[in-house]
């Protein structure tokens, strides 16, 4: 018997979408993920430091308060710990198949079903859902010679434990998010600590602060005060869009704000200079830190900017000059405009999904593909923000994947498919105001693919994508009903 739903990872998105389908009486739901435990960027991610940009009161699930969050921003373990005792709650964890990867998922048409097929065998799904996230997908470290480096080596998202620092020689290749996490941390700790930089990024003040007793009992005793706080923090973070994506200018007061920081840590105009990005606030993530510009000051930390030419044996070599360490660490980031890669996705007539996305991945709303019928895509193309949390997009989706779920049974219906003309229209209007957007304004990012496309970003207000998403149009589908043959 095929399942009524199978969920492809058991991250922020996989879980909450199961939460949903259970609350609405779908009970027979299947989480597959490809690790042996739950919470994807959370589980993944252990490296010294690791939190979170957006605050917790918001960075959490709206249908399941935490009211005791010890600071503002969560720390990776605590996050990792609200989600195991949200699956734990809400019965999904018996429901994930752990170590069980997909590896392709085939729409058979005439049986109107997704025929699964993964490392633990075959499964069969009415409706398939892929919650597999954007940053799941470590790069392969993307430095010729990597291969011949006789030290210890691993990337931000694959942390070794069992490698102490302290006394070490190390290198971190990579200033993005993780790196400027990393960096405070390991600086302590390490003999000496090289940082090679190929583009700096801004960094801002971060306003954290631990959560006190009476703060916490005050949130847990009047839950509209922590229903306030949570819209309070929305809106602070929503404000932001305007400079994102409609007055670019506006990002100049965050330009001040990230003088401010650079010029109140560090001193040495020398090392200033190499802090200061070279294109416009916000075309790449803004990151938000209170250690890691003072990190670069300290005697036993050094950013090189030479570009590296190759890893060697002994170390890094950039045009300079080598650098021995005994361990590099690759904060190199995610790859992330594959999307639901490397599954091999075929839909209706044989057409495969990397086919269809050729030029670029695209989903209208980000979630349903033409051609490829009751497949949902979670925080798929064009979902991604710069300025709010994602956890309000993934519940926006899970009621727009509810809505189309529930139109299948109600109108006894085999399949839903977006329709071509749907799917266009809604990706020549992303590209269109993207193109506008700070993000297209003349940076390499994680948001383009190869060629300079922004496919990850949502190019307007959270609110709007929540409007937008209310329910699904019948007029943008395609539909078989059920043939009782
Ligand atoms: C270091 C880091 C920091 C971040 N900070 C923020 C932040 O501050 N604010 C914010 O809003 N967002 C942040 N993000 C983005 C974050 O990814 C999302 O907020 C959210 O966690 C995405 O959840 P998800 O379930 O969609 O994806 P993920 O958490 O990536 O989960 C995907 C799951 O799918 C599984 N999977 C993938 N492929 C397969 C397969 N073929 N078969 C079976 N299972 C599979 C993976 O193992 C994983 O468990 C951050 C990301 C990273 C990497």
């Amino acid at each position: 018997m095929p399942h009524s739903v199978v969920v492809i990872g058991a991250g922020f998105g996989g879980i909450g979408m199961a939460i949903r389908l259970l609350e609405a009486g779908i009970r027979d739901v299947v989480v597959l993920e490809k690790a042996d435990g739950l919470g994807g960027t959370w589980r993944d991610n252990t490296y010294p430091g690791a939190a979170c940009d957006v605050p917790s009161h918001l960075y959490s699930f709206s249908f399941e308060r935490k009211t005791d969050w010890t600071r503002r921003f969560p720390p990776q373990p605590e996050i990792l710990d609200y989600l195991r005792h949200c699956a734990r709650t809400y019965g999904v964890l018996e429901r994930i198949r752990f170590g069980t990867e997909v590896t392709e998922a085939r729409f058979d048409a005439d049986a109107a079903l997704w025929r699964v097929a993964t490392s633990g065998g075959e499964l069969e799904a009415r409706v398939l859902v892929s919650a597999c996230g954007q940053l799941n997908r470590p790069v392969p470290p993307p430095i010729e010679g990597c291969g011949d480096f006789t030290g210890t080596s691993f990337h931000s998202a694959r942390w070794d434990h069992g490698t102490d620092l302290r006394g070490k020689r190390v290198a971190v290749i990579g200033t993005g998010a993780s790196a400027i996490q990393i960096v405070p941390e390991i600086a302590r700790d390490a003999k000496e600590l090289r940082l090679f930089q190929r583009s700096a990024p801004y960094v801002i003040d971060k306003p954290d602060a631990p959560y006190r007793a009476w703060q916490q009992a005050a949130l847990k005793a009047l839950p509209p005060l922590q229903a306030l706080n949570r819209a309070r923090t929305y809106a602070l973070y929503e404000a932001r869009a305007l400079g994102f994506i409609r007055y670019p200018g506006l990002m100049r007061l965050l330009e001040k704000r990230f003088r401010r920081t650079l010029d109140d840590a560090i001193s040495d105009p020398e090392l200033r200079a190499k802090l200061v990005p070279d294109y416009p606030m916000g075309c790449k993530r803004i990151l938000i830190s209170n250690d890691y510009y003072p990190a670069l000051t300290r005697p036993n930390v050094d950013l090189v900017t030479d570009p590296i030419e190759r890893i060697t044996p002994a170390g890094v070599r950039t045009a300079e000059r080598e650098y021995e360490v005994d361990v590099i660490v690759y904060a190199t980031g995610f790859q992330t405009s594959g999307f639901l890669a490397p599954i091999k996705v075929t839909g209706l007539d044989g057409r495969e999904l990397g086919d269809a996305w050729r030029d670029g991945a695209t989903a209208h709303l980000g979630i349903t593909v033409s051609g490829f019928p009751n497949l949902f895509v979670l925080y798929g193309p064009y979902t991604n923000l710069g300025h709010n949390s994602i956890i309000y997009m993934l519940e926006s989706q899970f009621r727009y994947v509810l809505g189309c779920v529930e139109a299948l049974r109600r109108h006894g219906l085999d399949w839903i498919d977006v329709r071509p003309d749907v799917l266009d229209a809604f990706t020549r209007d992303m590209q269109e105001r993207l193109r506008s957007t700070v993000w297209d304004a003349g940076c390499d990012s994680w948001y383009k693919t190869e060629d300079g496309k922004v496919v990850n970003n949502w190019p307007g207000f959270t609110f709007a994508y929540r409007r937008a998403t209310r329910r699904p149009d019948p007029r943008h589908f395609r539909v078989r009903a059920h043939r009782d043959d």
